[in-house]
């Protein structure tokens, strides 16, 4: 298999893909260091994750350089993403081991009732590009430190990351075997559902999720699908400065090239602000620097695919011949490279794709409507349910819109942001089930139920 930098879309190595042999036998191994994993005290396992932290912090640039290198993401952000995930690391460090103990639930004469929380075994760990840490670690440093192994397969685009993520485990101390890379692309994956697997975890698209849902149908195993968004924002016309509310409008649509599952993909601004929101929000992005992802001043990066561009093309032009206004971007230069130019549109309607389908790319449709009734609806109108966020400085009315949304998050002043603390879960089309909080780590357990009573 190729590995190809999106910055010039030359091969920079060649690897091999797994096979149906070397998959079966790492989940071979995998099966048999889980089992001595399991009796390993939660906090042992909390000193080898916090050792893996550490490691990735000494080796953060290098590591920043491979991201980059394989995703395209611009050098800043990479290094951003390096140590920002470290939170899931701390997060784990002060709650796991009260989430995984022993609960005693009732104690009544001779008899005992309580929950003891079991490893589910080894988890296939399926993962997407665009945030590696993030997304990686939300799923097998949580299964890990519950007790179970990891098949994980990064996805094509980020290899390198998950090479380095191996080899750092091993070196904090992982025994070897309980934590596998699965090269290859979809049909390697396919081929480690066949495999016998006790969970499986996902992050990537909606047509991908569907296809493995189809595939694991009747094994009984836990599945969870954190899929894809078209995450709206409504800008009421009461924020309290319209230039800062653009800014973070802009950031949350463009930040990773506007490659991230909750990034903002379609803006609804009260029209008595409309203009200078548009405006404001056209200066913020005209001052963004496209670039070679290494410079440090780079901003927006070639996108990490190469079919990307034209399918954003394709949005631009869908729209363009349905009525709306293009104020910047939307080509493709001419230059090396998987590039697009970021494009705000106005006048855009839901009879547009941009407004419908998740785009995943510097481009942002901006519509106007006329309050919150309308506001409401729009949002509402999507197939997906990952998030909704919602500026004004009225917190009450802000929520009363939030609350009757069919989404995982709602962000009140913010957009784009996950933490740990929180159940990052999609709704619809956006997936199954949560990762992070102290659910997204009972999530790789199955609680035993013990009814004891004294003989
Ligand atoms: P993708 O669906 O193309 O691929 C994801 C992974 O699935 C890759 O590792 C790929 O090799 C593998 N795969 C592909 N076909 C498969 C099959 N038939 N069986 C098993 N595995 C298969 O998605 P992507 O391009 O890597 O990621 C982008 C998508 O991920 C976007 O839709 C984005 O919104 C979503 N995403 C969601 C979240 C979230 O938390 N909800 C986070 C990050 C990304």
């Amino acid at each position: 298999m190729q590995l190809i930098n999106p910055a010039n879309g030359q091969v920079f190595r060649e690897v091999d893909e797994d096979t149906t042999e070397t998959i079966s036998e790492k989940i071979h191994h995998l099966k048999r260091v889980q089992e001595e994993w399991a009796a390993v005290p939660v906090k042992e396992r909390l000193g080898i994750i916090s050792t893996f932290g550490k490691l990735v912090k000494a080796q953060r640039e290098t590591l920043a350089q491979w991201l980059t290198q394989e995703t395209g993401k611009p050098i800043q952000q990479a290094r951003n993403e390096v140590t920002g995930a470290h939170n899931r690391i701390a997060h784990l460090q002060k709650h796991a081991e009260k989430w995984l103990a022993e609960e005693l639930l009732e104690k009544e004469g001779s008899t005992q009732e309580l929950i003891r929380y079991e490893p589910l075994g080894v988890i296939a760990n399926i993962s997407a590009w665009n945030f590696p840490y993030n997304i990686g670690y939300n799923v097998f440093l949580y299964a890990l430190v519950a007790g179970n192994a990891v098949a994980y397969k990064p996805s094509e685009h980020a290899l390198l990351t998950g090479f380095g993520f191996k080899s750092l485990l091993e070196e904090a101390g992982l025994p070897k075997g309980l934590f596998e890379v699965i090269v290859g692309k979809g049909e390697v994956g396919e081929t480690l559902l066949k495999a016998d697997i006790d969970g499986c975890f996902f992050t990537g698209s909606y047509a991908t999720g569907k296809k493995i849902a189809t595939q694991l149908a009747g094994r009984m195993i836990p599945l969870q699908l954190e899929l894809g968004g078209k995450d709206p924002l409504y800008v009421m016309e009461d924020v309290r400065d319209i230039k800062q509310a653009a800014k973070n409008a802009a950031e949350g649509a463009f930040y990773n090239n506007g490659q991230s599952c909750c990034a903002v993909e379609r803006i609804y601004v009260h029209a008595s602000i409309y203009e200078e929101f548009l405006d404001q929000f056209l200066e913020e992005v005209r001052s963004y620097t496209l670039g070679d992802p290494l410079d440090e001043t780079t901003f927006i990066g070639p996108l990490t695919r190469k079919d990307q561009p034209s399918f954003l093309f394709g949005q631009v032009k869908d729209a363009l011949e349905k009525g709306a206004t293009l104020h910047c971007g939307g080509k493709i230069p001419n230059r090396p490279g998987f590039y697009f130019e970021p494009a705000v549109l106005s006048e855009v309607n839901h009879e547009m794709e941009l407004m419908r389908e998740e785009s995943f790319g510097p481009i942002i449709g901006i519509q106007r409507v006329e309050g919150d009734k309308e506001a409401a609806k729009l949002m509402a109108d999507t197939n997906y349910g990952l998030t909704a966020a919602v500026f004004s400085q009225d917190k009450n009315r802000a929520l009363q819109l939030l609350d009757r949304l069919n989404v995982g998050t709602v962000y009140w002043n913010c957009c784009d942001r996950v933490s740990p603390n929180l159940p990052w879960s999609g709704r619809k089309q956006s997936g199954v089930g949560s990762t992070l909080s102290y659910q997204g780590i009972r999530v790789f357990t199955q609680p035993k139920a013990y009814q004891l009573r004294e003989g």
